[in-house]
C-alpha cells in the first residue's frame, strides 16, 4: 500500500529561506552529491533518472529531487533540493507543467548557467495531446514508450553535450537503450491485445494515461481529479460516475502516489471495483523501480484487471 503517507507532503518555503540556502551552498562550492569521475545529473523525477542512468551507464551519477513514490505535481523542493540543484553539470525536467517549480528553483540555486534539458517541450515526433486546462497540454508522453525513446535520444544528445569526450559512448548507450525499449513496446502490443476490446476502458486517479492510451488502444472515461491538489465538486464527480456506468467499465485503477479515498467512493457510488495501484510519475520499489519494470507493471494490471 503506497498513499501520500510514503511520499512527502512538503512544507511551503520562503524565498528568503531559498536564496539563503542558495548562499549556502555557493559558499561550500563543491557538489553535495554524485560521485567522484561522474557527470552529475539532477533530474525532478525517479523516471526520468532511471532513462538517464540508462543512456549514461556509469559515466554518469542521476538524481531525482521527487522521491520515489511521491507526486510531482504538488511538490515544493526543500533547501537540500536546493543544494542538489547547484552541484549538477545538467538539469533534466519534462516540462508542460508538470514538473514547471524546478525553473524557479534554478534561479534560487544560482544554477541559471547549468543546462536545463526540457524532455516534453517542442519534442520533435510528439503529437500533444490537450491538458486539464484550455491552452496547455498533457505532459505525461514519456507513459508511450515510443515518446519514451524519443526522450532518450534527447538525454543522449544532452549528456555529449555536457561531456564531449564520452559522446560516442552516450550514442551506443542510448542505442542499446532504445532496442530494449523496442522490445518493451512490442510485448504491450501483445500484451493488451490480449485484453477482450469492449473491456478495453479505465479509469484513474489522474489524467496520467492519455499517451499510453492512445498508443496501445485503451480509451480513457475519465480521471478521478481534473488535477493533482484539486478536490473534484460534486458535479464533476456524478458526472464521471453516470460515465462510468454508462461505458460499462470494469476497473478503476489508483495510482501509486496518491491516495486511494477518492477512489474508492467513486468505485462505491459507480459500483466497479477498484483493482490495482498504478505508477506513472514516479517508480516504487522492485519490480517497480525502473521505467521499464513500471511499463511492465502497469500493463500487467491493465490485463489483469480488464480481461
Ligand atoms: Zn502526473
Amino acid at each position: 500500500m503506497f498513499g501520500r503517507d510514503h511520499g512527502v507532503r512538503l512544507s511551503r518555503l520562503t524565498a528568503t529561506a531559498l536564496a539563503t540556502a542558495a548562499i549556502a551552498a555557493g559558499c561550500v562550492g563543491a557538489p553535495t552529491i554524485g560521485e567522484p569521475g561522474k557527470l552529475t545529473v539532477v533530474t525532478t523525477t525517479t523516471v526520468f533518472a532511471d532513462l538517464v542512468s540508462n543512456v549514461g551507464g556509469d559515466l554518469v551519477s542521476a538524481t531525482s529531487l521527487v522521491p520515489k513514490n511521491a507526486d510531482v505535481h504538488t511538490f515544493e523542493p526543500r533547501p537540500a533540493d536546493v543544494r542538489t540543484i547547484a552541484s549538477a553539470k545538467l538539469l533534466v525536467m519534462n516540462g508542460l507543467g508538470l514538473d514547471d517549480w524546478l525553473r524557479k528553483t534554478i534561479t534560487n540555486a544560482a544554477a541559471e548557467g547549468t543546462p536545463l534539458l526540457q524532455l516534453g517541450v517542442d519534442l520533435p515526433g510528439a503529437a500533444l495531446l490537450p491538458g486539464d486546462t484550455s491552452g496547455t497540454q498533457n505532459p505525461h508522453l514519456f507513459m508511450d514508450v515510443k515518446y519514451a525513446e524519443l526522450y532518450v535520444d534527447r538525454i543522449a544528445a544532452a549528456l555529449a553535450s555536457a561531456d564531449p569526450g564520452h559522446s560516442t559512448a552516450y550514442g551506443l548507450q542510448a542505442a542499446a537503450y532504445k532496442q530494449q525499449l523496442e522490445t518493451l513496446d512490442g510485448w504491450v502490443r501483445a500484451q493488451i491485445a490480449t485484453i477482450p476490446e469492449p473491456n478495453r476502458r479505465i479509469v484513474t486517479f489522474h489524467d496520467a494515461f492519455p499517451y499510453y492510451a492512445r498508443e496501445y488502444g485503451i480509451t480513457i472515461v475519465g480521471v478521478a481529479v481534473e488535477a493533482p491538489g484539486q478536490d473534484p465538486n460534486a458535479g464533476y464527480t456524478a458526472q464521471l460516475v453516470a460515465a462510468i456506468k454508462n461505458a460499462g467499465v470494469k476497473a478503476i485503477f489508483s495510482e501509486s502516489q496518491f491516495p486511494t479515498k477518492l477512489i474508492d467512493q467513486l468505485a462505491a457510488e459507480a459500483n466497479c471495483k477498484v483493482v490495482a495501484n498504478l505508477y506513472d510519475d514516479a517508480l516504487g520499489d522492485p519490480p517497480v523501480s525502473t521505467y521499464e519494470g513500471l511499463i511492465r507493471w502497469d500493463t500487467t494490471q491493465l490485463v489483469q484487471g480488464l480481461s
